[in-house]
Parts: structure tokens; sequence; C-alpha cells
């Protein structure tokens, strides 16, 4: 960030468009804004009520495609309910590819396809930074990646299949689910349902990266999942609910290295959320 900004007068500025009132949409942006700010970017976050129409949200985005200061555009997902499917794609695909630092846009995902893309989408690229920096071999390893929405599992197994790994995708509909995964070398659980995975999933020494981010408000729930004594369940009972991953803490006495939830895979798709917008502001210049 220093160099960039040495190098143009300004710092790179990343624009977060926020629509209506989700609680962890909210949370989330504020996560971005703040690990943003102490990078060094310039975060702007633009909010609009739950009840703006497809043609205010699409009018707030073409004014950051004009804007000068704006190198990263970010609309933060899931829009509300009234925008609908359609107008969901109408207002990411107005996005400017050069600006699309979620790497959502049809140009950068036709990119990524071909092995290619600059902006590549956060949370998988936080993966594989992940296993190169923890040193764990993707090349020549079998993957299996649970989930297949656009955002996580699509791009997921296509940045693990360019780094050469044998690539499995399962999903709702995938029979014999615990037999392919347990064929994993790498296990990536993006499904969405807390502590799913079970130690019957997972191969003994398999790495496990858990995408899933669930708040549970069940105490019973907790309790089954850490044990009575564990420090989670004390966090419960302070807060009134937990965040809990995919993946059920026991698998980690399966694995060879699990990754956490919280503070696994998602403060690493913020750290991707960044460098993209740097990325970006270089690109433009
Ligand atoms: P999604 O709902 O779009 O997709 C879930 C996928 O799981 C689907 O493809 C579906 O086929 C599959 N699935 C559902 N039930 C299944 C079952 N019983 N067996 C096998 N597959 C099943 O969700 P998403 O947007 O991909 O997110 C997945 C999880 O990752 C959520 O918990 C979400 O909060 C979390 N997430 C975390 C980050 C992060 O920064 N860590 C980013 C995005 C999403």
């Amino acid at each position: 960030m220093a160099a960039f900004a040495a190098a143009h007068g300004r710092s790179p500025g990343l624009h977060i468009v926020l629509v209506g009132d989700d609680p962890a949409s909210h949370i989330y942006v504020r996560n971005k804004e703040r690990a943003g700010t102490e990078a060094g970017l310039i975060v702007r976050v633009h909010r609009l009520p739950a009840e703006a129409t497809v043609d205010q949200v699409l009018a707030q985005v073409q004014a950051l495609n004009a804007d000068p200061a704006c190198d990263g555009i970010l609309v933060q997902a899931p829009l509300p309910a009234g925008i609908g499917k359609h107008g969901t794609e109408r207002v990411f695909d107005a996005i400017d590819p050069r600006k699309d630092v979620d790497g959502l846009h049809p140009h950068n995902v036709g990119l990524l396809v071909q092995g290619r893309a600059a902006l590549k989408p956060c949370t998988p690229s936080g993966v594989i930074e992940l296993l190169d920096r923890l040193g764990h071999p993707i090349a020549g390893k079998h993957a299996v990646v649970i989930g297949r929405s656009e955002i996580v599992g699509k791009p997921m197994a296509l940045l693990l299949l360019q780094r050469d790994a044998t690539v499995t995708i399962c999903h709702s509909k995938t029979p014999d689910l615990k037999d392919t995964c347990r064929r994993a070398d790498i296990l990536v659980a993006a499904i969405g349902r807390p502590g799913f995975v079970t130690t019957d999933f997972v191969k003994p020494g398999a790495v496990v990266i858990d995408v899933g981010i669930n708040r549970v408000d069940s105490r019973d729930a907790v309790v089954g999942f850490f044990g009575a004594d564990h420090p989670r369940v004390a966090d419960f009972d302070k807060k009134g609910s937990a965040v809990v991953g995919d993946v059920h803490p026991a698998v980690a006495q399966v694995a060879s290295a699990m990754t956490p939830v919280p503070g696994g895979v998602g403060p690493l798709t913020i750290a991707m959320l960044l460098k993209n917008t740097l990325t970006a502001a270089t690109a433009r210049g």
C-alpha cells in the first residue's frame, strides 16, 4: 500500500455497497472497513435502505464505476429479497470488471476458468494462500470440495485444479458423500451447515479447510460440539450465540491440519479483498 501511495500520491480506494439491514452483512462490512483502513486503504461504505430498487442500486454502482478515486467495488451479498435473483445478477454484472474486487463478474469468472484472472474470488484464493503459506502441497493431491456456489465451491475447485490437484466437487445431490470425502487429501467444506463434516468423512492425515460460518443459538448444540467444560460454552453463555464452521471440532483428532472457525478462512478472505483492491488500483495506475 505504501509503495502505491508513494508512486501515485493517493491510497487505493475500496468502495462497499451495503443494501438493507442484514445483521451478518453489517458485521462483515464493518470488519472489511476496519481491516482496509488499518492496511492503508481509503474505505467508503455506501448504505442503501432495504427498500432500495434495482435501479437505485445500479445507479450507485454506475457512479462508482465512473469515480476515478474508486479502485475496487464490493456489493455485499446477499442483496435484500426484494431485489430478486435477476436484479442481483444485473447489479453484479454492472460492476466494471476492472474494479470487481470480489472476482465474481462473468468477465473475471471467464478469465478464472482459463487460468488468467487477476482478480480472483477472495475466499477460495485465501484458501490457496493458506495452503501455500503452511506448506501443504496441492499438486498431485486429491482435493474434494463440498459445495458448488458461485462464490466459494466452483472457484475453489478451479483454483485447486489450476494448482494440479485432482478435484472432485460434491453437493447436495452427491450420493456416497462420505465415501468420496474419505478419499480426499485436501477436504474443503463450504456447505453452510454447522458441524456437518464429522470424523467419518475424513481420511486420517487429511488437510481440512472449514469455510463455513454458521451462527448457532442452541446451548445444547454448542455443548454437543465442544463438550460442557469448553471455553466456547462459557462464551456462548455470555453472548447467547456461537459461530461455528461446517466441520465438527472432533475432526481435528483425525486431520493432520484443520482451519478454525472463527479465525481461519474468514480473515484470509478479507486479506485477499485488500490484495485485490491493490491489484485493481495498480492496474488502473
Ligand atoms: P451456498 O448456500 O450458496 O452453497 C452451499 C453448497 O452446499 C451448495 O452448493 C449445496 O449443494 C451444498 N450442500 C448443501 N447441503 C448439502 C448436503 N447435505 N450435502 C452436500 N452438499 C450440500 O453457500 P456458500 O455461499 O457457498 O457458503 C457456504 C458456507 O461458507 C456458509 O456457511 C457461508 O457462511 C460460508 N462462507 C464463508 C466465507 C468466509 O469468508 N469464510 C465466505 C463465503 C461463505
